[in-house]
């Protein structure tokens, strides 16, 4: 069983629309893959469909930005949640829809240097219904000559010490991992290690544990072999589950395809089994279960 458990669409930052996904992920020699778009689940009613033809099975997630105790930014992997969980339909839709004043207010800080950037065409870049983020104004930038490539937008522009950078609403990250306990979810830490900016120590880590949290992105594109092993040993200590993913995001970043990094089958049936909100979708699985994501406005899902 090949599972790839954090992938991104159309549906925010990915540039693969979630209808292609499923064939991608299977061409790729995957089983199982996880579709954790920023902050809703825009995506998950199209992979579903296409996910039936392709012989593979689509994990429904999401990754929600959080910030710690300490305050901490970081992103949590929610596998498997009701989407009809009130708490988090209301709690994580309004932090997709601050993405949205956020970026405009970092378009128009370029602007005011001159930087070549408009909200329309960050709009025509992410596309209709899409939780906006900033690989979308770095594609603008490079587009029109700005940048030379999107690694290039965030070192000069975008990234989280540059000089453009601007938060968005988060989420408190205990009580996120508690909310997508309370929706049957399973909350994984995503890519703790990644050298982005403040990372979280490891008593916060063990204070999401307390809380709930599942397990620890181990085998992620950002981490190197010392992180890997350190997170290993981390998760071990609290008895944590851990992962493997490639965190793909189709040309937004370049050289990381689909199965860049895998799960073990061990650590996958381990985090399946706890799973209670959601079921996984493909051929067979559930023919009726995406209308769920479909037929009403719930996290991540446009009207
Ligand atoms: P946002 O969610 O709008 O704050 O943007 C964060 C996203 O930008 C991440 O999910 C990555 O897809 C991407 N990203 C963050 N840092 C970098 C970086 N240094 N280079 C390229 N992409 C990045
Ligand atoms: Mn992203
Ligand atoms: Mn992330
Ligand atoms: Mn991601």
């Amino acid at each position: 069983m090949r599972a790839d458990l954090h992938t991104h669409s159309t549906a925010s930052d990915g540039t693969t629309a979630p209808a292609d996904l499923p064939a991608a992920a299977a061409a790729t020699g995957l089983d199982l893959f996880a579709l954790t778009d920023h902050d809703g689940y825009g995506g998950i009613a199209a992979a579903h469909l296409a996910a039936r033809d392709s012989g593979v099975l689509l994990l429904p997630g999401a990754e929600l930005a959080c910030k710690s105790p300490a305050g901490v930014r970081l992103h949590l992997l929610a596998y498997g949640c009701d989407p009809l969980d009130p708490w988090l339909a209301e709690h994580v839709e309004a932090v997709r829809d601050d993405r949205i004043p956020r970026a405009q207010r970092i378009v128009a800080a370029m602007q005011a240097d001159g930087l070549a950037i408009t909200w329309d065409e960050v709009v025509d870049t992410a596309g209709p219904n899409a939780s906006i983020g900033r690989p979308h104004l770095a594609a603008v930038l490079v587009a029109n000559g700005a940048a030379a490539d999107i690694p290039d937008a965030f070192n000069r522009f975008l990234a989280d010490d540059a000089p453009y950078y601007s938060g968005h609403l988060t989420l408190e990250s205990t009580q996120a991992v508690a909310a997508v306990r309370a929706a049957g979810g399973v909350p994984v830490l995503a890519h703790a290690r990644a050298k982005r900016g403040p990372q979280l120590s490891e008593d916060e880590i063990s204070g999401m544990a307390d809380a709930g949290l599942a397990g620890l992105e181990v085998d992620h594109p950002d981490h190197d072999e010392v992180d890997r092993s350190a997170l290993r040993a981390l998760a071990e200590r609290l008895g944590l589950l851990t992962t493997g993913s490639s965190d793909f995001h189709g040309g937004h970043k370049e050289g990381l395809p689909l199965g860049a990094n895998t799960t073990d089958p061990v650590q996958l049936e381990a985090l399946l089994s706890q799973i209670t909100g959601a079921p996984i979708l493909g051929a067979g699985a559930e023919a009726n279960a995406a209308d769920q994501y479909r037929d009403r406005r719930v996290p991540g899902v446009g009207a």
